[in-house]
């Protein structure tokens, strides 16, 4: 059984068709990176995926179940996104425990999930600060922190290196790939126009191109068989 699975999915804003005829099996475990170029559709895949955005046609079913009418929180999916989405006025500690008060978890294990998540991205010592009071870096660590306490099934990220300088950029690309050894079995889903990003990140990459699928594939099969010019180009490879 697919941990992800889309059939036939598109995606209209008003008139204006974004996603067309998406077609996808993401295997329970993989790392998946979407590539592409700048308003490809990318992060609305995403947000369809999350329950973020309604899908116009066609189903998407989570571990063999049609979820298109379930709500974001009753999905088993977790979301980083590029801006970190932090609440300012709370310290780290309550951002990371927050969502897990409204799903009604006792305290202790709150704070076990809490505890457990900041030791893994190294980020104890900041849990009574604001997030004003950290690095672009550190806000990014807290933001995949507090997605990690509420135990996803899917992960999925956006972009979430974009606001990062080139040094950091890549230690957290390490960090996340670092993430998907411990985390075994979650399934996850990272969007990047960043050819770098996909090819060291990803099991497989779904190549995007105007709201279609150009081609899926490992690194190796789309640097060594591009289905296109499109492909080609973007990946790199000599063709
Ligand atoms: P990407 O993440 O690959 O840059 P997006 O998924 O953000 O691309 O956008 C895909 C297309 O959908 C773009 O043409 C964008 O303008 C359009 N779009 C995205 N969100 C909305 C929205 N809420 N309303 C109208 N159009 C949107
Ligand atoms: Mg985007």
């Amino acid at each position: 059984m697919a941990s992800v699975e889309l059939r036939s999915v598109e995606k209209s804003f008003g008139s204006v068709e974004v996603l067309h005829d998406i077609n996808l099996s993401l295997e329970k475990g993989e790392f998946i990176v979407f590539v592409g170029p700048s308003g490809c559709g990318k992060s609305t895949l995403l947000r369809l995926i999350a329950g973020l955005e309604d899908i116009t046609r066609g189903e998407l079913f989570i571990d063999g179940t049609c979820v298109n009418s379930v709500v974001p929180a009753k999905r088993g999916i977790s979301m980083v996104f590029q801006s970190y989405a932090l609440y300012p006025h709370m310290n780290v500690y309550d951002n990371m425990a927050f969502g897990l008060e409204q799903a009604r978890l006792s305290k202790p294990e709150i704070d076990r999930r809490v505890r457990e998540a900041a030791s893994m991205l190294q980020i104890e010592q900041y849990l009574d600060r604001k997030p004003k009071q950290l690095s672009g870096g550190q806000r990014q660590r807290v933001a995949i922190g507090r997605a990690i306490t509420r135990q996803p099934k899917v992960f999925l990220f956006d972009e979430p290196l974009s606001n990062l300088d080139a040094a950091l950029r890549v230690d957290t690309r390490i960090e996340i790939a670092r993430l998907h050894e411990r985390l075994a079995g979650t399934t996850m889903v990272y969007v990047t126009h960043d050819q770098i990003e996909a090819m060291t990140l990803a099991d497989r990459i779904v190549v995007l191109n105007a709201g279609r699928v150009e081609q899926v594939g490992t690194p190796l099969e789309l640097y060594e068989k591009p289905a296109s010019r499109f492909v080609a180009g973007f990946i790199g490879s000599p063709r």
